[in-house]
């Protein structure tokens, strides 16, 4: 099959995925690949204990995708204020699908969907799209870094 996509250089992270040619909305990119695991895996592996689980993705009840493999291209997709792309569950299958028209060389991207908590600064965002919050924080939560940014800029 011809892949939709290629890794390259990117400007938000060191590696990115760019698009290969010109892709529909709608359209299946690439599988996001990983080993099954049971929660109860998860919850006792120290390994998921610290930082965002940026690499596990919740499949159902029973079943997390840790995707934290080299052979997982599609780790590499970073995380955009502005995204093309969403991440899908299709059964125990994740599939990262556009949702705009992506042009050709576009880099691919999707909210990585981290709530708000207090060690947000630590996941800085370089999306550079007009919408960046500064941050890597999930778009229903954003508003709350968006308050803290207006009330530092009045108490100053
Ligand atoms: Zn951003």
């Amino acid at each position: 099959m011809n892949k939709l996509y290629k890794v390259k250089a990117s400007k938000i992270d060191k590696r990115g995925l760019i698009a290969k040619k010109d892709i529909k909305p709608g359209t299946r990119i690439i599988q996001y690949i990983g080993k099954l695991i049971t929660k109860k895996q998860t919850e006792n592996n120290i390994k998921f204990d610290n930082d965002k689980d940026i690499y596990l993705f919740n499949l159902n009840s029973r079943y997390d995708l840790d995707g934290d493999f080299k052979w997982n291209t599609a780790r590499l997709i970073n995380h955009s204020c502005e995204p093309n792309c969403e991440v899908e569950g299709k059964g125990l299958e994740i599939w990262v699908t556009s949702i705009k028209s992506i042009k050709k060389d576009e880099e691919l991207c999707y909210d990585y969907g981290f709530g708000f908590d207090e060690d947000y600064r630590q996941f800085p965002c370089k999306c550079g799209s007009k919408k960046c919050c500064g941050y890597i924080v999930r778009e229903g939560s954003r508003w709350r870094i968006n308050k803290k940014f207006r009330l530092s800029k009045l108490n100053r």
